[in-house]
């Protein structure tokens, strides 16, 4: 007989991320992909390329929670969770004691307070500019002329690094395009734009206990951890997937929606 199987769907406003898991919370399949201008069809490309993938069948897929910002068009969602819901629930699930998560997402971000029973104490979001998102990272890519894959590793291989002053993502571009013109490595530049985002999310609010960091741009750019955690002088935790956190804490809900 097949297992049963729950869906978490975390649809963000720059990528959509699935995860499968079974009722021991082991993860059967996952995806990452563009969002895209249509979420029900994003959403239904993506479970049915990791049913395919993992040789799975619909027919054991119990039940699915959607989050993040095109929940409500999940047309085969039992139900929707708010992305602040799920990012707690999918941190506590890996790191279950109290933790500060910050999440660095495509064009917001979010820092959570959770208590060591995993009940949110507070939280903080960012959602009125690009700074200190990854939007912000991806538009200084290309304004560099840099494939975002590629900046971790150029970023990495940096001996300096150039601060970048401005708050704006459009005043930053302009100034990350002054310093090439006076001759700045690149990759001291790349840095110094990891260090912007580091200093954006600083300023939101301050942090005890441990840090935990998700989301899009830590998955890709583990340095950003590693930079926050020299910062703040305190040990920065991720998980193996951290894009996939929210999406996780969804598939635990539909666990639950069950049980
Ligand atoms: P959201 O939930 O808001 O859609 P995510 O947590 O999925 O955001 O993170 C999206 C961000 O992750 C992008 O803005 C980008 O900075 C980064 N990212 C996504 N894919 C890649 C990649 N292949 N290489 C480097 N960075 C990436």
């Amino acid at each position: 007989m097949s297992k049963d199987f729950y869906c978490g769907l975390d649809l963000g406003s720059s990528r959509a991320k699935l995860v499968l898991i079974d009722e021991d919370k082991n993860i059967l399949g996952q995806s990452i992909t563009r969002s895209g201008s249509n979420f029900n069809t994003t959403a239904n490309n993506a479970l049915n390329k990791v049913l395919s993938e993992n040789n799975l069948d619909k027919d054991n897929l119990i039940a699915t929670v959607s989050c993040g910002y095109g929940r409500e068009n999940v047309e085969f969602a039992n139900a929707h969770k708010t992305e602040l819901g799920c990012h707690a629930k999918g941190s506590f699930h890996y790191f279950p004691f109290a933790i500060n998560v910050i999440d660095i997402g495509g064009q917001d971000n979010k820092i959570i307070k959770i208590d060591e029973n995993g009940k949110r104490r507070s939280f903080k979001m960012n959602r009125k500019c690009a700074a200190g998102t990854g939007a912000f990272i991806e538009e200084m890519a290309m304004r560099l002329d840099l494939n975002i894959s590629d900046l971790n590793q150029i970023a990495s291989s940096a001996e300096g690094l150039v601060t970048i002053g401005s708050y704006c993502t459009v005043f930053s571009a302009t100034e990350v395009l002054e310093h090439i013109r006076n001759g700045k490595k690149v990759e001291d530049l790349v840095k110094g734009i990891f260090a912007s985002v580091v200093k954006r999310i600083i300023e939101m609010d301050s942090f005890e206990d441990k840090v935990v960091m998700s989301g899009g741009v830590v998955q890709h750019n583990p340095l950003v951890a590693e930079m926050m955690s020299r910062e703040l002088g305190i040990e920065v935790l991720t998980a193996k997937y951290p894009q996939l956190t929210g999406a996780m804490g969804a598939a635990l809900y539909a666990l639950e929606l069950q049980n």
